[in-house]
């Protein structure tokens, strides 16, 4: 006769199943709130700049192809599945032309259909044609007058793009009085989420870069949730520090003007301690293909 321990297989096959059944579903629901949390705490965007896309797919510089690039550079972007993606200015090829614009739309057209695409202006865009071609853009605009500021509030971080287009086809840039004087009241009164900036031109002191960076800066040092300062122009990728601010150039789409600079992308996880910025590296110096780099936000 069979112990009292002894149960038939089948019904220790079922309480084995039970319990297995049990413990999957607790685990999906775990991982369901460990995936919510994780939304709820960080904020996955594509960084593009300086795409340069002309109404032509066959105009070429430095023996790269921008509209090619941009073409490429979408099925990346889809697969690595971001809530958004920014282009950091310098969309269209030099003089912001509305069939330019028209060619991003439609290039961009796979991606803006499963999520938004946010576009900040350069020296090389045309404010009006813009919104000729995009008249509702995502994020939400600032008034600011003559200028396109965009605001992304996530739950734990903040994302403001700026608007450095001076002139079109010119190569300096200037936020402006205006729009410093908004960034100010918008710094004082915005909660202590981090802050991240996106400006187009680059914060030297060169006669071609940020005009009023002084400005930019002793504005933001002192207003800690500012955290990092993203910006593209120079077609380089490069990473430096202001007052613990981080301050990243991201690469240029369209072309390098340098052999030892890549070309490509960046994938960037920000989280409210910092952010972990992946390159995509298509073209140019392919070293850093592949390679993230971790940044932490000062306190
Ligand atoms: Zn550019």
């Amino acid at each position: 006769m069979p112990g009292i321990l002894y149960q038939p297989s089948s019904r220790r096959r079922f309480v084995f199943t039970a319990a297995k059944a049990f413990a999957g579903a607790f685990l999906i629901r775990e991982l369901n709130l460990i995936g919510e949390e994780v939304a709820q705490k960080s904020a996955h965007f594509a960084l593009l700049s300086d795409t340069h896309i002309p109404a032509d797919p066959k105009n070429e510089y430095r023996g790269f192809f921008p509209w090619e690039n941009l073409k490429k550079t979408v099925p990346q972007v889809a697969d690595a599945r971001p809530e958004g993606v920014i282009i950091d200015g310098d969309a269209a090829r030099l003089t912001g032309e509305t069939a330019d614009y028209e060619a991003v739309k439609q290039l961009l057209a796979p991606l803006a259909e499963r999520m938004p695409v946010f576009i900040g202006l350069g020296n090389h865009d045309d404010r009006e044609n813009f919104f000729k071609v995009f008249a509702n853009p995502p994020g939400t605009r600032q008034k600011i007058s003559g200028k396109h500021v965009l605001v992304i509030e996530r739950p734990s971080l903040r994302f403001v793009i700026l608007d450095s287009l001076l002139y079109t086809n010119k190569v300096a840039g200037l936020l402006g009085k205006s729009q410093r004087e908004w960034l100010g009241r918008f710094l004082e009164n915005a909660d202590p989420r981090p802050t991240i900036l996106f400006v187009h031109h680059t914060l030297g002191d060169g006669d071609g870069e940020l005009l009023d960076v002084q400005r930019l800066f002793e504005l933001v040092r002192p207003q800690r949730k500012v955290k990092a300062i993203f910006y593209g122009h120079s077609h380089k990728y490069a990473f430096s520090q202001d007052d613990g601010i981080h301050l990243i150039n991201i690469p240029a789409v369209g072309y390098n003007f340098s052999d030892e600079e890549p070309v490509g992308w960046v994938d960037a996880l920000f989280t409210s301690e910092g952010a972990d910025l992946k390159l995509n590296a298509f073209g140019g110096n392919r070293e850093g293909d592949g390679k993230t780099k971790s940044l932490s936000w000062r306190s």
